[in-house]
């Protein structure tokens, strides 16, 4: 069913399980790319249900956002990530790293989802005796100071290192974070250099599908056949796109405006801007788009929320 996706205001910040009506709520936390601009550096997105909260790629800063978003990232549950691109992963040492310091060792061990080679590159960062943050982790569990801590925070002694929790996950491999469902399907991006997930995530009667970086291509657009929102990367402009070689393994602003339309989505929401449109998309190309996809157009702000809402985008457009 196709439905909206609700601008939150000052004071009107749908909290998960605080009766905002929606089953799932998105989080842009990071809305960007590689390129640094001064609003957008990486991509991430938070989705919470009333019972799970999934960090959705991790690029540079995302802890920072996630805590602005209002959570700790002791109350995240799993890490999903679409690719390894560093503007989708470059954040996650510094959020995995203060989850497990903060947590104390009294939360769960966190669950991480990936394309490969997700397993390799958790082990390379944080492997027992062999990870590039053993020194640390090491320190903080042995080091008298780090221990009383840890003993402050309520930690009970010996402090024990990381132990996560690694699947590696191929297109058509669902699977459960709490409530939500999680199914991933190709995205055509860089392969064979690096594999590449888009994901359909889904609670109770809500649906949001975040593209990953991919190309547009008719794998996503069936993989967000009437979900409710579609949050797709945008690159730049699709003529500018076409001219410079940077279309292929891309989407721009009108190919995500025709998987939005050929999708039958009720909302369009656009991340992932290049630092092209980092600024805005001009005028007379969201005229284009609307004139391509009849639904609602947002362009992500950095630390927007909004309820994915079941309903046509005509019902509840605005
Ligand atoms: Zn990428």
């Amino acid at each position: 069913m196709a439905g909206r996706a609700s601008p939150a205001g000052e004071g009107n910040v749908p909290e998960a399980g605080e009766g905002h009506g929606a089953d799932l709520t998105v989080s842009i936390l990071l809305s960007g790319t590689p390129t640094p601009t001064p609003t957008r550096w990486g991509t991430s997105i938070l989705v919470r249900s009333r019972t799970a909260a999934v960090l959705v790629d991790a690029g540079p800063g995302a802890t920072r956002r996630l805590v602005e978003a209002g959570l700790d990232p002791t109350e995240v549950d799993a890490v999903v990530f679409s690719h390894h691109h560093f503007d989708h992963t470059a954040g996650f040492p510094g959020f995995f790293l203060s989850r497990w310091d903060q947590g104390a060792g009294l939360v769960d061990e966190l669950s991480i989802y990936g394309p490969p080679p997700t397993s390799a590159f958790v082990e390379k960062l944080f492997g027992v005796g062999s990870g590039a943050f053993w020194p640390d982790l090491n320190a903080r569990m042995r080091a008298p100071v780090s221990q009383a801590v840890y003993v402050n925070r309520g930690g009970e002694l010996p402090r024990h290192p990381p132990d996560p929790q690694v699947r590696e996950i191929q297109p058509g491999n669902r699977f459960m974070i709490g409530d939500i469902e999680f199914l991933p399907g190709l995205a055509r991006h860089v392969q064979p250099y690096l594999d590449c997930n888009a994901y359909r995530i889904s609670a109770g009667s809500s649906s949001v599908v975040y593209t990953g970086d991919t190309e547009p291509c008719d794998e996503v657009v069936e993989l967000s056949r009437d979900a409710d929102v579609l949050v797709s990367m945008c690159w730049d402009e699709e003529r500018v796109m076409a001219g410079n070689g940077e279309a292929p393994g891309q989407t721009g602003t009108l190919g995500a405006a025709r998987m939005a339309s050929s999708a039958d989505v009720g909302a369009l929401v656009l991340t992932h801007l290049g630092p092209s449109i980092s600024a805005g998309i001009g005028e007379g190309e969201l005229e284009a788009m609307a004139s391509l996809y009849p639904g609602a157009i947002h362009q992500a702000v950095e630390g927007w929320t909004f309820s994915v809402f079941p309903g046509s985008a005509e019902d509840r457009a605005g």
